[in-house]
């Protein structure tokens, strides 16, 4: 078995290759390590070889975590899994980033939470790109009116879009997230994150312009996801 430091080496290479391919510079990409249902001894080792940003998708498990983790207190957390409306407090109160907003109704909760003594929650809106039925995601269709909506909450910063591509569809629905961060990047200058790629298609989400890719089992191995 590697090691989670050669992993993360690993899949560094990897952006930075896929970046070369797509005359984009490394620094464009940032790597979120998805640490969903590992211990907090492997984000301690992912830490240890120079990972600071960190997405969770279990309210519960994600908070225990963090606050054994406190004393580093460099490490960056983001919120990327379906967000249940009485999750939204301790979401708002433990977490930088949130990727999977997708109802008005969550987005309000989540501005309520947010202290006025915190910096604004950074947010990115989970588009439902492939029109699949059992995804989270607004609807193409629906995005502006949720953008709107966090425009006016001032706890909130818009940072971008996140997807979950189907698994086969992925580099078409790709390309059309990249239209739609653009076009949402030309009138919210707060802009500047496409949420999109994991394990097994980041080079094509960076061929497609990702800005972050999230990936969990490259880097911590194989979960039996909840
Ligand atoms: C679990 C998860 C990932 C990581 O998936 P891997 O295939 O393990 O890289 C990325 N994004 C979201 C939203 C997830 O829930």
């Amino acid at each position: 078995m590697t090691s989670i430091k050669d992993n993360i080496a690993n899949i560094n290479l990897q952006i930075f290759n896929a970046c070369q391919q797509a005359m984009r510079s490394a620094k464009q990409v940032t790597l979120l390590a998805v640490s969903k249902t590992k211990t907090s001894q492997m984000i301690e080792q992912a830490y240890l070889s120079g990972q600071r940003a960190f997405g969770e998708s279990y309210t519960q498990e994600a908070v225990e975590k963090i606050n054994k983790l406190q004393k580093f207190t460099d490490i960056i957390w983001h919120f990327i899994g379906p967000i249940q409306s009485n999750k939204t407090k301790l979401i708002a109160e433990n977490f930088s980033w949130v990727h999977s907003i997708d109802r008005i109704k969550i987005a309000k909760r989540l501005n309520d939470h947010r202290s006025s003594k915190d910096t604004p929650l950074n947010v990115c809106l989970q588009v439902n790109i492939s029109g699949e039925k059992s995804k989270s995601g607004v609807t193409v269709g629906e995005l502006y009116d949720l953008v709107n909506v966090i425009q006016e909450c001032e706890h909130l910063t818009l940072r971008g879009l996140m997807a979950i591509p189907e698994k086969n569809a992925s580099s078409q629905s790709f390309e059309k997230m990249q239209q739609l961060f653009i076009e949402l990047q030309k009138l919210h200058p707060s802009v500047d994150t496409l949420s999109m790629g994991m394990s097994g298609d980041l080079v094509a989400a960076i061929n497609a312009g990702s800005t972050m890719v999230r990936v969990g089992s490259a880097i911590f191995g194989a979960r039996e996801d909840k």
